[in-house]
This record gives C-alpha cells, structure tokens and sequence, in this order.
C-alpha cells in the first residue's frame, strides 16, 4: 500500500466506459431540512448527467468486483451511492476486511459520539488484512479511543465558547467558521468536532440556524471571510450549497468564501461537473482539502482535483500530523509532492487536537518541527506546509517553526540554513544584541 499512489497505479486504457452518460435521478433529495418551509425548492425531476472522465483504478475495480458484483460502474460513480451505501456496522466491515480483536470490539461497543461511516470508495483504499496501515487507522475504531488521558477535551479549542449564534464561531476578528452541516461521508477517527456528531437534535442543516448565522455575518460587516465547514459542506446537494453560497455572496462584506472538505479524498465522485460549474460562479472561491497520506493519491482523486484547479479554484491541503500514520519525513515528501503535482498547496500540517481517546494519534511536538526541517530547503518551498498547533482553549492556530534564528551577534542575525550551517546578516535596524 505504501508505494500505491496516483503514479505508479496503472490506469484503465483509455475510451473504455468512460464518457458521458445520463442517470435517472434516484431520490428527490435525501439530505432533507429539518424545517424545509423555507428552504427554496430544490427538488428538481430534470435526469441528472454524471459525467465521469475519472477512470477507476484497479484496486478500486478489483474492489467493486469482488464486493460490489452487482454494482455498475455508474451506480459506483454516483456520489450518492457511495454516500447511501457508506459501510457503518460490524458486520459490513467485516464483509471487507479482516477485523483484528480489537477493532471489532471497538466496532461492536462505541466509546464516544463520533459514529463510523466509510464510503465503499474509500473502503477500497483500505488494506483488508493489515489493522495497522495509514488509512484502515484513520477511519477504523480501535479500543484505545476509550483510554481518557489528561489535557484531552470534548471541546479542546473551545468553539462552543466562541459561538454567538449556532454553527458560527467567530474567533478572529475579520473571519468566521460556519458549521453548516454534522454529517460527513467517512468519520476520522481524530476528528475536532467529533463532539457535534452525536449530539441529539443538533442537525446543522436546518435553514432556521442557517439564517440566523447569515444574519449574524450579515450584521458584522468586519466579516470579510467565510470558511464552510462542518461536518463536511460537500455531502450537501449542489442547490442547497449554492442556496448557502449565493446567499453569502449578497453580503457586500463578506469578500472570500471558503469550503473546508474531506469529499474529494473520500467521495471524489462528488466533484461533478454541475457542482463545479455552480462553485466558479461565485468566485473567489477556495477550498482546503483534508488530505492524511499519499495513500489517498489515487487516479479518482487527483482527477477530482484537477477539476476543481481547472474552474479556478484555489486548492490548500490540511493535514493532521499522526503517529505511525504519516509522521515521517519520508511520508510527508511523497505527499506534498504528490499534492503539488495535483495542483493542491501544501497548506496547514496540524498537531492532532487533543479530544477524547486521542493519545494514540497524538506525536510529540518534536515530530511536526522534525518534519518541517525535513522539507524547507529540501524541496519547493510551495511543498512546505505552515505546522500550527491550535491552541487549546481558544488561542487559534500558532505556527511553530525549527530555530533558524538563533539570535544577534555584533547587530548581525545569527541563522542557520537547512543544512545546518551559520550565516550572518547585517539588520542594520536592529538593535545591538548579543547571543545569550
Ligand atoms: S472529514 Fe473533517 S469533519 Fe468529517 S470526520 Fe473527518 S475531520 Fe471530522
């Protein structure tokens, strides 16, 4: 699995069932409001065309065949499919691979509030027999999300304390997150928020708080800035999307709309063609897309990706840094190359936030700063995420940086390069300091 990325998968010859193919619509919409008076109409009974130039990979294929015989191609690369049929029992995952004691007993009694779900894309991506690979360790429970230890919270960056109106949390003062929805197509077993999945009667997608944090960016005209989050934006249907956009678009102040997603690394069969061409008109647009491990870098996915660059979308990565998953600089280099080469900025490389159960994802802060000296001035410097820790209680993201500065000799700024060498530079500016 290691070495299975974007470019050394073989792909399917060319011509062979791809092109344009037209779909009945299956359901009106099963993403409903809760309170769907006021959402405009959005169920529309025109077919809908799946376009798909993607070409599955083999494994994927190989995937589909043997667990999915009765599933065609099409059905597979309808996003909602991969949606409805997202694998969330013991038994289903069983099916697929080959549970260890310890995943099943995590499986069968769930510790927390944050539920499974995996699309059977990204099950496909999963090694069946191995409980230790990157990708099987993101999204399969094990027991060790039981163990509480100290400094771990629910609510470790403490939104709920800086949420004025439900689902916004204005922390800094020229920009909001808005959580728009609390459903995501696959669950990281890491995740932030992991404490609004199970919240009863919590469903985001309810026009009734949506206007209520429209109103709230609408009122606050130093809002300039809206990052979609969640909960993943993407598992909303395009008209809802483009309902929440559009309206975010008719406030003057509001100058940049971004979407936080996992969906083109775990559904990329989402990014149609229709979504796509929806999102370019509302420009600037910008999206940062959850990517863990260069595993993720499958044909579907960059196919996914390159789509979005091509409508003028600027793409970002952000990336949590964990333990035996991708906290090595070897693993971080395939990636962020990788990612350049799909058009997507390395961006943010997280410390693991500390919520609930979360000591074995957690690394040593050492590790992130090791991984960052690993790549600056080994490789573009466009490759070189900024590493953050978001600090616990509120502060917001801190970057965090090797000591390349070490002080002032002379006037002079004392630095040392990526090899490691001195180097001195005039700060004329500065004043007189010496090195301590
Ligand atoms: S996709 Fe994002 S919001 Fe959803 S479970 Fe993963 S980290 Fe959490």
């Amino acid at each position: 699995m290691e070495n299975e990325t974007l470019f050394n998968e073989e792909a399917e010859p060319p011509g062979h069932a791809t092109g344009l193919v037209v779909v009945k619509k299956k359901t009106a919409d099963f993403f409903s409001l809760t309170t769907d008076h006021q959402q405009p109409s959005l169920a529309k009974s025109k077919p809908e065309r799946i376009y798909f130039p993607f070409k599955d990979s083999p494994r994927s294929r190989t995937f589909r065949k043997k667990h999915y015989p009765d599933i065609s191609r099409i059905e597979w690369f309808d996003w909602r499919w991969q949606f409805q049929n997202a694998i969330r029992s013991v038994q289903a995952l069983d099916a697929i691979l080959h549970l260890s004691d310890n995943e099943r007993q995590a499986m069968m009694h769930p510790s927390g509030d944050l539920p499974v779900a995996i699309t059977p894309y990204y099950a496909s991506l999963i090694s069946p027999d191995d409980p230790s690979s990157p990708l099987r360790r993101c999204v399969v429970p094990v027991v060790d999300e039981c163990l509480h230890t100290k400094g771990e919270e629910e609510d470790p960056l403490g939104e709920d304390a800086d949420s004025p109106v439900p689902g916004i949390v204005h922390r800094y003062p020229d920009r909001v997150l808005f959580l728009v929805t609390d459903i995501c197509s696959t669950y990281c077993r890491y995740c932030t928020r992991s404490r609004i999945f199970g919240r009863q009667h919590q469903c985001f997608i309810d026009t009734a708080k949506w206007e209520r944090a429209l109103d709230y960016i609408a009122s606050n005209p130093n809002v300039r800035d809206v990052l979609l989050s969640g909960g993943d934006p993407l598992t909303l249907s395009d008209d809802r999307l483009e309902w929440l956009i559009s309206r975010l678009r008719e406030i003057p102040h509001v100058e940049l709309v971004r979407i936080g997603t996992k969906v083109p690394v775990v559904m990329p069969q989402r990014i149609t063609p229709s979504l796509v061409s929806m999102l370019k008109k509302y420009h600037p647009l910008w999206m940062s897309i959850h990517v863990t491990h260069p595993d993720e870098l499958t044909p579907e996915m960059s196919a996914a990706c390159i789509r979005l660059a091509d409508a003028g979308i600027p793409l970002g990565s952000q990336t949590v840094l964990l333990a035996g998953i991708n906290d090595s600089v070897s693993t971080m280099t395939r990636l962020v190359h990788g990612l350049l080469q799909i058009r997507v900025r390395p961006y943010y490389l997280y410390q693991c936030d500390p919520i609930p159960g979360s000591s074995h994802f957690r690394t040593p802060i050492s590790k992130g700063l090791e991984i960052i000296k690993g790549l600056r001035g080994h490789t573009t410097g466009y490759a070189v995420p900024t590493f953050v820790v978001d600090a616990p209680g509120g502060g917001g993201k801190i970057p965090l940086l090797p000591e390349y500065a070490i002080g002032w000799d002379k006037g002079d700024l004392m630095m040392r390069n990526y090899e490691g060498s001195l180097f001195r530079y005039p700060d004329n500016h500065a004043e007189s300091k010496d090195i301590h």
